[in-house]
């Protein structure tokens, strides 16, 4: 592999050849574990459809299935002939016993304010928000776009969307009006649900001030849902706005939940997108609910007493998946928290954990490294000893991060569970068994027994020992089924590489000795800034969008807590001045159009870019620069002085 491997994975690399520290589960851990030995593996790899049908059968359907598993690559189609309901799964089987009163939902905002919901409570506001979704014209089938901070109302309104059948995206809340108005024109959604405000280090979040501005061009948005979180005061458009707790009053808390065919769509979630163009990702209802059910019951162990809690944001997949609906189906008590980690100080994670007394805890690779930088000494004051598990995920975790997370905040005795998975995937895919598998730092281990997970080299052949590509060599329930309208990009993007013979994930990975899978980062040029994917097609077009702007290229470079910066090598129009003024004006510029998560930290005025006899900018000489690297192969250059003069000025402006 070439491309740009990230310090993580040069760490987990170095880890990979020189040391082999392991980590056997402890026998207090694995004796009470739902797994305890190995042959699972086996007899999922000796029968996958039988393994899956097994798991399937442990939720609720309204009809069975009568095919498990139609494969015409690449298209899968699971549980063929079943019917079921996302959110019956999820909240009315919960009610027919012990866990009725249970807590399905434990809630933080940022300000201190607390929520909690037990199961029947949750139930009664999916209902309700079912039944306004209804009165608002949506019916079975149409788009639901939610723009909403981490509060409750978010996983309500998911699980009400799927109760009728409507097909939720979900838009990350620090996305920017455009990126959101693009993402609403491309699923043509009919209804909008935001807020008056978020909160994030003390300050309001303007998500309705930015959804009014996507909605001045997004002419499929029939209403606007508005939930009031304090008293922000907001512009309210007559007709068009309408306020959740009034709908609210206005309906019963009895909604029929549709009988939704396995293979109707359940959710769209854009990533973050290689292109300008977002990627809308279709996840469907039967095999996506058994791969996020099974995968949660048994990644994290999870029990009938544990205090479960994953970070991430619902508008992610990791949201999605393991905040909703793997932990919800297994009737689990989740912990929502509204805000940033550090505030009002660097340790409210902490503080929460003792709190609540979470058992379970899972969260991104950049958060430990975040953690482990601001010292020691906040999640000491805090008792973490209700911990028993902890698991990664969004990135390689480097083997240091892992000793740190493992000693610090699991006291050496909770498993470390490092998943990897993707927003195509759904579920969990190549991960430990806490009760069963040797950890070694910087691994995500094995596929998930009933996953088939190779390395596979660019011709598609087995690398059995050493690095290659990342491939998904069966179906898998929770796969996405398409690229929403627009098959033949999802056909490119992941099938034709190896010809519909194997998923390609876009991840470089090696196999040691031991068959474990060592993640190296993607081989593409999507960028990950604190735990944020951005594709670099996405800035570029953002900063040529400015009236400045001829030609930029985007690259990312090392950053200890960020994992990656945007350096971006910008050409202006003839007549304009590269001023430090314009700098930070271009900075601005892309915080506003994608979001301040993408604002680039350098920018480097060039007079010309490097590019290729054909024309395309060589990114990896653009690398090597803001890495301060030697000049890889500059021979296809169409100027090699460019890249020359590139290199002096980028030092010298480093100092
Ligand atoms: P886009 O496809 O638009 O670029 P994205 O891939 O950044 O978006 P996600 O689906 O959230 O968005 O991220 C999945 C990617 O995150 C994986 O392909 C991999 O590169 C990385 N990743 C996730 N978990 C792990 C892990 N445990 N170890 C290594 N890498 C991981
Ligand atoms: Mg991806």
């Amino acid at each position: 592999m070439t491309t740009g491997i990230k310090p993580a994975a040069r760490e987990a690399i170095h880890v990979f050849l020189e040391e082999n520290r392991k980590f056997p589960p402890p026998a207090s851990f694995q004796s009470q574990a739902w797994v305890k030995d190995e042959s699972i593996y086996e007899r999922a790899d000796k029968d996958p459809e039988g393994y899956w049908a097994h798991w399937a059968g442990e939720l609720d359907w309204f009809k069975p299935w009568t095919k498990v598993l139609e494969w015409k690559a690449p298209y899968a189609q699971w549980f063929l002939g079943g019917k079921l309901n996302a959110s019956v799964n999820c909240v009315d089987r919960h009610l027919k016993g012990p866990r009725k009163n249970k807590t399905a939902i434990l809630w933080e905002g940022e300000p201190g304010d607390t929520r909690s919901l037990t199961y029947e409570e949750l139930s009664r506001e999916v209902n309700r928000f079912a039944n306004v979704l209804k009165k608002l014209g949506v019916r079975k089938g149409d788009r639901v776009t939610l723009y909403l901070p981490m509060i409750p109302e978010l996983a309500i309104a998911l699980l009400a969307s799927a109760r009728i059948g409507a097909v939720h995206s979900v838009i990350f809340g620090g996305f920017s009006a455009e990126s959101l108005r693009d993402r609403i024109n491309d699923a043509q959604a009919k209804i909008l649900i935001t807020a008056n405000r978020g909160w994030r280090r003390g300050k309001p979040v303007a998500l309705k001030e930015a959804a009014d501005e996507a909605l001045k061009a997004a002419p499929s948005i029939e209403k606007v849902v508005v939930v009031k979180r304090g008293d922000h005061p907001i512009e309210f458009k007559p007709g068009r706005d309408l306020w959740w707790h009034e709908l609210m009053k206005e309906v019963s808390d009895q909604c029929e939940p549709e009988p939704m065919e396995s293979e109707d769509l359940l959710f769209i979630l854009y990533t973050s997108g290689t292109t300008g163009k977002p990627k809308g990702i279709v996840h469907t209802t039967g095999g996506y609910l058994t791969g996020v059910y099974a995968t949660t019951k048994w990644v994290f162990d999870l029990k009938e007493n544990d205090i479960y809690w994953c970070t991430a944001d619902i508008g992610w997949v990791t949201g999605h998946s393991y905040v909703v609906y793997g932990p919800l189906a297994n009737g689990a008590t989740v912990v929502m928290y509204e805000g940033a980690p550090d505030w009002p100080e660097k340790n409210r994670f902490w503080k929460l954990i003792e709190k609540y007394k979470v058992t379970i805890f899972y969260t991104a690779p950049t958060a430990i490294r975040a953690f482990m930088k601001w010292g020691d000494e906040f999640p000491k004051r805090s008792d973490l000893s209700s911990l028993r598990l902890l698991g990664t995920v969004g990135e390689p975790i480097n083997p240091e991060a892992w000793m740190w997370y493992h000693e610090k905040i699991g006291g050496g005795r909770c498993p470390v569970v490092d998943t990897w998975w993707q927003t195509e995937t759904g579920m969990i895919m190549i991960t430990p068994l806490p009760g069963v598998t040797t950890l070694k730092p910087g691994s995500a281990t094995k596929p998930f027994p009933g996953v088939s997970a190779e390395v596979l080299n660019e011709a598609g052949e087995t690398v059995s020992v050493g690095g290659g590509y990342a491939a998904l060599t069966k179906p898998w329930p929770a796969m996405l089924r398409t690229i929403f309208n627009d098959s033949k990009r999802y056909e490119e993007e992941y099938w034709l590489k190896w010809k519909g013979k194997a998923y390609f994930t876009g991840d470089g990975a090696k196999r040691d000795d031991e068959g474990y899978f060592w993640f190296l980062g993607r081989v593409d040029d999507v960028l990950n800034v604190a735990g944020h994917r951005i594709g670099t097609m996405e800035v570029e077009s953002a900063l040529v969008d400015h009236p400045a702007v001829a030609e930029a290229a985007v690259v990312g470079k090392s950053h200890e807590i960020k994992g990656q910066a945007l350096a971006a090598f910008v050409t202006v129009k003839e007549g304009t001045a590269p001023t430090p003024e314009l700098a930070q004006k271009l900075k601005d510029h892309v915080a506003k159009k994608i979001g301040v998560i993408a604002r680039p930290d350098d920018i480097i005025f060039s007079a010309d870019l490097p590019k290729t006899r054909s024309g395309k900018i060589m990114r990896r000489l653009l690398r090597d620069i803001a890495e301060g690297k030697t000049l890889g192969d500059t021979t296809t250059l169409a100027d090699p002085q460019v890249v020359a003069r590139l290199k002096d000025q980028y030092e010298e402006k480093e100092g």
